[in-house]
């Protein structure tokens, strides 16, 4: 998109006048608030958005030219005389930061109170690919009759020329290889003068999608649906579009139309999916519609992928990125849709660093770079929702699955009346037993009609809880407030907040009884154990992030599972995400009611969209699907709900009780966490804020409190609340109430605007 720099021209010709270089304030990507003046030397332009180096003391920094009256409007006393300035080093080879990638940053930072240099850093992460890509070496013929005419012509030689008689130039070790050639072949050749040795940049070749490639025939209501959004895209003008569809109703294939039309035109789209890692089905799907993989964007992407990657976005050079969360902060220059897949998922809350919602973020870019963004879900958030009505999100709804699959029949199972019976002959721990009569029978019947089960247990491990049968104590973390976890694969107890892990005692580290360690509850791997009891025959899997070495684990236990080799996928969460198992009938729940208590305020509404994600995963072909729901608790909300499948009526009531409370989305929150070492030094910290914590109409400050977590990764954790009143702007509170603190020794603040997690 063509930016425009009227101002910064302007002040140009005057430094140009004057035989100066310019004046030029620039953004590090450090915890900072404002920018840095520098001087250029009098023969380099430089434009907002450029990418250079500076000094900063001794050091050699990356930073980008800012508009100077942007960040600094608070900045107190006269700018440094020029005389003073220190030089801009170089400008980098690489494209600028667009301005509305530099609007963006601005926008995320004063909204989420993060210093703006510690956005930017987000946005530069990846240092390699601002130098230019390296350069290597090809070989290529010389059109010259008369030297070909004088040289001898060996078998070897002819093989060499005919190598590259109709192919691209070849680097030394390829072409030998191919020729079948030592490489002194080619380098008698080179000094025959029939090749020539070229240097080019090395840049990697991301395939092209194409639009057109394998259209699908959509139904009546996808194709509205289509139509709708890519009508949104012809406008060139930012709009939210909530794509509501119920599981298997084909919002991907919608969300791809939007994105053909994208590829139509020429622009860059990016699609924000929770699991990135574990997507290849996702990404084999459009493989199959487009012709092609897209670029993809996260956390585990080794260097080089990482570099040639971000390097082929920022030329324009890729169209389609699918990313995780920081997948926002890429060099986009012609960025003209993005897709929030799963919109509702939390994992789009980034918890560390600078804390921000990937969501909300998408529509804050599209927003800025005057583009739609579309929100893809079966279970949408409350938030989206209401802003549906509220700031005239368009709905697009989707009430068929695809073909002839139906949704599945849900019921629940009430532990009450029917309690897991132990099993006969197996004394002790290994006796227990977590699925009911009626699931057993579910699974029996499922087995026998070669079709396949899903249980669905949210935890990882074998048992969330240790304890010591003689005394009672219970096998705690070190660094947090949390009990250990066993994994018996590993024969380990794990902390699954800080990662603290020790091989799993024989005796109770409190009395030094021998074997009087009893794991309580289940995890996935424990589950697995019973149904291996249960159904000798069956061939098993679980799916579980650490059950899984990484993304190609998923990928083989995946498609193991689309082609029917498991019977029995036992599954954290992630197993509850977007996958499409035409074979799989039967999902069951083993414990409905994990999760729905805990105090977060969105506890319900959570367990209702995992579930009926969860749910969804059952008949989504022609088979048709059962879910069972084991739960204490039939009459709760989530239960009815989800039985019922009157989505709207649960939502309704969750909206009236947050209403009422004055909470999300219909007042705001945030979160201040105070941490230390010292938990003296903190309660005085805490008491001291306490004392000043701000007063105003619509406004409360709950704590300070010990936090759920109290003690993490070592450190003892104090939680402020603040809620206000929708209208009131909860960030000139906090930082009036947090601007002028001064931290001492271990001593750190993290502020959480819109928290989701509240441990
Ligand atoms: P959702 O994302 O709403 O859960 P999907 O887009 O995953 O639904 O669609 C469910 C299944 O139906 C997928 O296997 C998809 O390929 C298939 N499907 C949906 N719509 C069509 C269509 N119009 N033509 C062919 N297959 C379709
Ligand atoms: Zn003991
Ligand atoms: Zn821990």
């Amino acid at each position: 998109m063509p930016e425009s720099h009227t101002s910064t021209h302007k002040k140009e010709d005057e430094a140009l006048d004057l035989g100066l270089g310019q004046r030029v304030s620039v953004l590090l990507p450090l915890p900072l608030e404002g920018s840095y003046d520098y001087i250029t030397l009098p023969e380099t332009m430089l434009q907002p958005g450029d990418i250079v180096t500076v000094p900063l003391g001794k050091r050699e920094v990356l930073g980008v030219v800012w508009e100077d009256d942007r960040l600094n409007a608070g900045r107190d006393g006269p700018p440094l005389p020029e005389s003073r300035l220190k030089a801009v080093i170089e400008r980098l080879p690489v494209a600028a930061i667009t301005e509305t990638a530099r609007r963006f940053i601005e926008w995320l930072a004063a909204y989420y109170l993060a210093p703006p240099g510690n956005v930017l850093r987000m946005a530069l992460n990846t240092r390699e690919a601002l130098e230019l890509p390296r350069r290597i070496a090809l070989y290529e013929p010389v059109n010259n009759e008369a030297k070909l005419e004088g040289l001898r012509l060996t078998p070897a030689r002819r093989r060499v020329l005919e190598g590259l008689a109709d192919g691209p130039a070849l680097p030394l070790a390829d072409l030998a290889r191919e020729a079948g050639v030592s490489s002194s072949v080619i380098k008698g050749l080179e000094a025959a003068g029939v090749l020539r040795r070229v240097e080019v940049e090395q840049r990697r070749r991301f395939a092209e999608p194409d639009w057109q490639w394998n259209c699908p025939e959509l139904s009546c209501e996808q194709a509205d649906a289509a139509k709708a959004l890519c009508g949104e895209l012809h406008q060139s003008r930012s709009s939210v579009t909530l794509l509501d569809g119920i599981t298997g109703s084909g919002k991907t294939e919608v969300y791809f139309e939007a994105i053909a039309d994208v590829l139509r035109k020429g622009g860059q789209a990016l699609v924000l999916l929770p699991e990135i890692a574990l997507s290849s089905q996702w990404l084999d799907r459009f493989a199959r519609r487009f012709g092609a993989l897209p670029a993809v964007w996260h956390s585990d992407l080794g260097q080089k992928e990482r570099r040639e990657t971000w390097r082929a976005i920022s030329e324009n050079r890729v169209k389609i990125v699918v990313g995780a969360r920081s997948a926002l902060f890429l060099p986009f220059q012609d960025l003209s849709l993005i897709v929030v897949d799963e919109e509702h998922d939390t994992s789009f809350k980034q918890e560390e660093g600078v804390h921000y919602h990937a969501r909300d973020m998408a529509v804050v870019l599209g927003r800025l770079g005057n583009f739609p963004v579309v929100l893809a879900s079966a279970t949408p958030s409350l938030e989206t929702l209401v802003n549906v009505e509220r700031k005239g999100y368009q709905q697009l709804k989707l009430t068929q699955r695809h073909g002839v699959a139906e949704l599945p029949e849900i019921e629940v199972v009430d532990l009450r009346r029917d309690q897991p019976l132990r099993h006969p002959g197996v004394p002790g721990a290994a006796g227990q037993s977590w699925l009911s009569t009626a699931l057993r029978g579910a699974i029996s019947e499922t087995l026998g009609e070669g079709e396949q089960a899903m249980l669905f247990l949210n935890r990882r491990g074998y048992a969330p809880l240790t304890l010591c049968r003689t005394c009672g104590h219970r096998l705690q973390c070190p660094n947090c407030t949390a009990w250990l976890v066993e994994h018996r694969l590993l024969a380990r107890l794990q902390c699954h907040h800080c990662g603290y892990t020790i091989a799993l005692p024989s005796s109770c580290p409190e009395c030094e009884s021998q074997d009087s360690l009893a794991a309580c509850g289940p995890g996935v791997e424990r589950l697995a154990e019973e149904v291996k009891r249960l159904y000798p025959g069956a061939r098993q899997g679980v799916m579980a992030s650490d059950t899984l070495s990484g993304p190609g684990a998923a990928a083989e236990l995946i498609a193991a599972v689309q082609e029917r080799e498991v019977d029995i996928l036992i599954g954290t969460q992630i197993a509850a995400k977007g996958y499409h198992f035409p074979y799989l009938t039967l999902v069951c729940v083993v414990d409905g009611d994990l999760g729905l208590y805990g105090g977060d305020l969105r506890a319900a509404e959570r367990t209702y969209q995992l579930l009926q994600q969860v749910a969804g995963r059952a008949g989504r072909a022609e088979r048709s699907g059962r879910v069972m729901i084991q739960t204490s608790e039939p009459e709760h909300p989530v239960m009815e709900a989800l039985v019922s499948g009157d989505r709207d009526r649960f939502m309704d009531a969750e909206a009236d009780g947050r209403k009422k409370a004055g909470l999300p989305p219909f007042g705001r929150l945030a979160a201040v966490i105070l941490s230390g070492e010292d938990s003296v030094q903190l309660d005085r910290l805490a008491a001291e804020l306490a004392r000043r914590a701000p007063h105003a109409e619509g406004l409360e400050v709950l704590g300070p409190a010990p936090a759920p977590l109290s003690m993490l990764r070592g450190r003892h954790r104090r939680r402020f609340l603040m809620r206000a009143d929708k209208n009131l702007a909860i960030q000139s509170q906090i930082r009036g109430w947090l601007g002028s603190l001064k931290l001492t020794g271990s001593l750190r603040v993290q502020v959480d605007i819109d928290p989701y997690s509240f441990l």
